[in-house]
């Protein structure tokens, strides 16, 4: 792992989105090996978004990057969607597939995965569609800042989802129960949290830059979870598969939490 921390900045000056989505963000790689960190992702994110009252008007995606996969099945449930990211050429490269710019990543392989799972391969093109028109703002955020989109101020949303973001934004645990309590207050009382975490990491790399993570056990992610007014709903833990030289993550936590009415 990197000596220091690689905190937000390190993103901005560092962060290749193009080499991000080709290293993690291709169905099967250069050896035709299939992908299965991601279509586990994708088969959950399809099993949390089929989940009774996730659903509603809006949704903001904290830490969106530069990728979409975790929008597929949520716009299935929601009318509008914001994005919102610190780095400048994540939501660049994001802006750049949704108004369909020459350059843009290719997920038609991922979004006709996501549509066969939902039972209909043949309704990629009308997803792609649907996506890029729910998708109303990109926004730059700050999860470590009390309100995140500062100087805007969102109206609370009825879910927030977030992957594989705060344990990269996040230094130690102390940082990552207070950067979930800033993004609670960016949905409504009743409103869902859908995360998905990596457990026990504490580096991912490609394209030759390191990235941190903070080493995270499932019972600190539902304790930062509930800390921060919610109350968790679903979880489920995958194994990743060993021997990969790019991380040493060891699972994936997918989680689903509610958000408590307000008392205090
Ligand atoms: N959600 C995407 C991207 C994850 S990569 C996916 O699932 O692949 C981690 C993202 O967190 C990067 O896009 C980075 O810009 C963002 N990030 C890092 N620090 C942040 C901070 N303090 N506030 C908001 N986003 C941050």
């Amino acid at each position: 792992a990197p000596a220091a921390f690689t905190e937000a900045d390190f993103y901005q000056r560092h962060f290749n989105p193009q080499e991000y989505m080709k290293e993690y963000y291709t169905l099967s790689d250069g050896q035709g090996q299939p992908n299965t960190f991601l279509m586990q992702n994708l088969r959950s994110l399809f099993k949390m978004f089929s989940l009774d009252g996730v659903r509603g008007d809006t949704l903001i995606d904290v830490g969106c990057g530069p990728t979409i996969y975790q929008l597929l099945s949520a716009c299935e449930r929601f009318q509008e969607i914001v994005a919102l990211d610190y780095t400048e050429q994540n939501r660049r490269e994001l802006e750049r597939w949704l108004k369909g710019e020459a350059g843009a990543f290719d997920w038609r392989p991922v979004v006709q995965y996501v549509c066969e799972l939902e039972g209909d391969r043949e309704k990629w093109a009308e997803k792609e569609e649907k996506l890029r028109r729910k998708v109303k703002q990109v926004l730059k955020c700050d999860v470590t800042k009390a309100n995140p989109t500062d100087p805007v101020s969102l109206p609370p949303a009825d879910c927030i989802v977030s992957t594989l973001c705060l344990e990269g934004a996040c230094k130690d645990l102390a940082t990552f129960r207070s950067a979930l309590r800033n993004i609670s207050a960016l949905v409504k009382p009743g409103g869902h949290l859908v995360m998905i975490t990596v457990l026990r990491e504490t580096y991912y790399a490609f394209n030759q830059q390191v990235f941190s993570c903070l080493r995270l056990e499932k019972n600190e992610v539902e304790e930062a979870v509930e800390g921060a007014g919610f109350e968790v709903k679903f979880t489920d833990t995958q194994l990743c598969p060993a021997g990969d030289a790019r991380t040493d993550c060891e699972a994936v936590l997918s989680l689903v939490a509610r958000k408590r009415a307000s008392t205090s």
